[in-house]
């Protein structure tokens, strides 16, 4: 039976940072992925934003991960050419509670050392997006666009110079523990497979809960059982109406139907956040929802504008919709699993904060783990 040292399962963009990242020092490397690529579940289809951070509790993993994630993704975009821009992005409130809530977001912000925020007035808004109409803004010049396929191309290149192997249509359905480390099995191209590893990475996104269960642990006492929020994205046609992202003052969810330019300058409308079962990419949403949200901020914005584009769907941790729940990125060696690491709850801002993630993950591994 083959054997790795380190297996990942997953090759999302937070798989192939952490492959890149930890294949820098060690070897036999492998990535299992179910499809027939990488970056074909979440990883394509959410909404390109390089996130500033302004959002989550100071010293959470999304906070802390997402802020060294901005700054590392635009020094890889500069030292290897990736197009990516630094739009800016305006939180807009319209009416009393909207602006008491956006002056705590502030507090927020300053509290994680998110440079450059600054409030804008009526005046101030409509000088920088002539079609913006709200009471008040901030400002947060940090926030950019890219396109994820490029970031993963990135991550992928880097960890294959490093003989990282990954196994497509490779599809993990049992994990045992071993005394001296994992085997994995499964099905991979039509014929079962088994390998075993000394240590294993649970990167599979919206499946990360059935991962982690395989090995035996309980993810409901654990808080790891994950319930899926979709996501649907319309775009609108004719000359974009703004040119920085625009978003309302986030609500518990997700962070609001927002507007966000694309690098080509095309501007999408969403995503909006409900329950699913299952996993589908087809918008099921009505475009009232959208053109109701939207025209609080652009009055001018009309319904024939808008066209259906995509969806996406977040893994979230059961119970995030009413608090907040941080991403889970956990050593489970004080469950009985040394060298198993689990990745849980990777919703946004993962694609931020991947590239950090990965060196915080590698951090775990030459601290805990190797020996
Ligand atoms: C609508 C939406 C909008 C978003 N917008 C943003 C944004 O603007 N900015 C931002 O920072 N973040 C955003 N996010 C979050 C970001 O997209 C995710 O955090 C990130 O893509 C997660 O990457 P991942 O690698 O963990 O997961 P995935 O991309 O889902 O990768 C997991 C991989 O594991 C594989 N896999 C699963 N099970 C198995 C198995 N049993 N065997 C083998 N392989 C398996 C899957 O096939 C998949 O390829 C958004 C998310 C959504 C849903």
């Amino acid at each position: 039976m083959e054997r790795a040292n380190i297996v990942i399962i997953g090759a999302g963009i937070v798989g192939l940072s952490i492959a890149a990242e930890i294949s820098k020092n060690n070897e036999s490397v492998y990535i299992l992925e179910k499809n027939w690529n990488f970056g074909l579940e979440t990883s394509s289809h959410n909404s390109g934003v390089i996130h500033s951070g302004i959002y989550y509790p100071k010293n959470s993993l999304k906070s802390t991960l997402s802020i060294k994630g901005n700054q590392l993704i635009y020094d890889i975009c500069k030292n290897y050419k990736i197009p990516v821009r630094k739009l800016g992005k305006l939180i807009v409130a319209k009416g009393e509670d909207e602006i008491k809530n956006l002056d705590k977001l502030m507090l927020n912000g300053i509290d994680n050392n998110i440079e450059g925020l600054k409030f804008l007035d009526q005046e101030d808004v409509r000088r920088l997006e002539p079609n913006v109409v709200v009471d008040k803004a901030i400002y947060v010049p940090s926030t950019g666009i890219i396109e994820p396929t490029d970031l993963m191309e990135y991550f992928y290149s880097k960890a294959t110079k490093n003989q990282v192997q990954i196994a497509y249509k490779t599809e993990v359905t049992g994990i045992k523990r071993l005394d001296d480390g994992y085997e994995l099995k499964g099905i991979s191209v039509g014929e079962k497979f088994n390998i075993q590893a000394n240590t294993v990475i649970n990167s599979a996104g919206l499946f990360a809960d059935k991962i982690a269960a395989m090995v035996g642990l309980d993810i409901d006492n654990l808080g790891y059982r994950l319930q899926y929020y979709k996501g649907d994205y319309f775009r609108i046609s004719g000359p974009p109406p703004v040119k920085m992202l625009i978003y309302p003052v986030p609500n518990s969810i997700g962070l609001g139907i927002h507007l966000t330019p694309d690098l080509s300058g095309s501007v999408r409308i969403g995503p909006n956040a409900y329950p699913v079962e299952k996993i589908d990419y087809k918008v099921e949403s009505n475009k009232k929802e959208f053109i109701d949200s939207v025209k609080r901020f652009i009055p001018s914005i009309e319904k024939y504008q808008i066209d259906e584009d995509s969806a996406g769907i977040r893994p979230k941790i059961k119970g995030s919709s009413e608090i907040f729940k941080d991403f889970v990125i956990t050593h489970e060696k004080n469950n009985g699993l040394f060298g198993y690491i689990n990745l849980v709850g990777i919703e946004s801002p993962g694609l931020t904060a991947a590239p950090a993630i990965a060196e915080y993950v590698s951090e775990i591994y030459e601290n805990e783990i190797k020996n």
